[in-house]
């Protein structure tokens, strides 16, 4: 710890919220303390698991499993449907801490950021110093606890967070990224999903120390160029820069799984109106315009299909986005929907976004809908070949 980095290093921070949600949850409901928690959807339908705390982690629940599985591991849990608007009130404010410390900071999911500091040189704050100020600070200001990973690229940053989990903070120093690295299961890495893991196994590669000494032709082989990115991660080697997220999001979208499947074209309308709408609000909160409306349905059988319309001009006026996305599940989903290939799940997407203070939109802002009836029509202008 008493080891500066040397001059030039990059040094990337890696900051990750311990199981958010649910500890948002027992920070507001002091019932809970003590308990097995598990934000998420409904165990009686078709709830998934968002987060669950620690002691309901021992009992095998893990994000993403269904809650009804989540359930039966660990029947004492407490089940509780998540308070999205409060998790993004906090996340805002860790954020907003962070700040103060980076120049870059990248918010890659609500609870986790990168930060970087600047190149190592003698003099400068070391990275410990900063890492506990911001442990420090998060817990003061918001009750929240937050892990930090210190190394001299992202994927290091983010494992080390990620070992240094509950309420830790693990620097990697320069020169110890081998040491770090090589003990670790390739399940780790970034990339490495189920299949990718499997896939390594049959070949005899369980660590990332075996994934470093495995010719990289040999990964490349198999894995394509995936091959050669995992074989430069296991050698500590990661150039993806930390970048700023100040600007405009890139989309925006909002879906829905349906506890019973719709077979009935009129109730997948109200469904793409009303989430159309939550796009709409989304959309007018990070102050953005959208000229592409994308729908998406998952099928019975889970098989996805989307479609996306152009138009005409950048909007995020409610009424629009939902003409529009309506008129897509018509013209490409309704000859499809029957009682035996019903929909499972509805998601509208608003992208080609543009901040609303781009000097571009200016003349193409839709503020009003554009049609009397706002039932979508087989003239309807809202397409790219028929522009207005
Ligand atoms: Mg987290």
């Amino acid at each position: 710890m008493n080891v500066l980095p040397e001059q030039g290093f990059r040094r990337v921070m890696h900051c990750d919220l311990d199981c958010f949600f649910a500890a948002v949850e027992e920070l507001d409901n002091p019932y809970l303390a003590g308990k097995p928690v598990i934000v998420g959807g409904d165990p009686d339908r078709r709830g998934v698991v968002s987060t669950a705390n620690y002691r309901a982690r021992r009992h095998g629940v893990h994000s993403a499993m269904s809650a009804a599985v989540a359930r039966r591991l660990c029947p004492n849990a407490v089940f509780l449907r998540p308070h999205f608007e409060r998790y993004r009130m906090l996340s805002d404010q860790v954020m907003a801490i962070l700040d103060d410390y980076f120049v870059t900071r990248e918010q890659v999911s609500v609870d986790e950021a990168y930060g970087e500091l600047p190149p190592g040189v003698p003099g400068c704050r070391h990275a410990v110093d900063i890492a506990l100020d911001i442990k420090a600070r998060v817990l003061r200001e918001t009750g929240l606890i937050i892990s930090v990973g210190v190394g001299r690229n992202k994927c290091i940053a983010k494992l080390a967070s990620d070992r240094a989990k509950p309420d830790g903070c693990l620097i990697v120093m320069p020169g110890r990224e081998d040491a770090f690295l090589h003990t670790l299961p390739v399940g780790c890495l970034p990339g490495v999903g189920p299949h990718t893991r499997a896939k390594l196994e049959r070949m005899g590669i369980t660590l990332v120390s075996e994934l470093a000494r495995t010719n990289v032709e040999a990964l490349q082989m198999q894995f394509g160029k995936t091959g050669s990115w995992l074989w430069r991660l296991a050698h500590g080697e990661d150039d993806r820069c930390v970048v700023s997220d100040h600007g405009p999001p890139k989309s925006l979208s909002r879906e829905c799984t349906y506890e019973r499947d719709i077979a009935d074209l009129e109730r997948a309308q109200d469904h793409v109106r009303a989430l159309a709408e939550k796009v709409a609000r989304d959309a007018e909160k990070k102050r953005v315009l959208g000229r592409s409306i994308t729908l998406k349905v998952k099928w019975h059988n889970f098989e996805i299909t989307t479609r996306q319309t152009m138009l005409p001009a950048p909007t995020r006026a409610p009424d629009v986005l939902g003409i529009a996305a309506r008129h897509l599940l018509a013209t490409h989903f309704s000859p499809l929907l029957t009682a035996d290939h019903a929909i499972r799940l509805l998601g509208v997407g608003l992208s080609n976004l543009l901040s609303e203070s781009h000097p571009g939109h200016a003349q193409g802002i839709i503020q009003l809908p554009l049609f009397s009836s706002d039932e979508p029509s087989a003239d309807f202008t809202l397409l790219p070949d028929n522009p207005i």
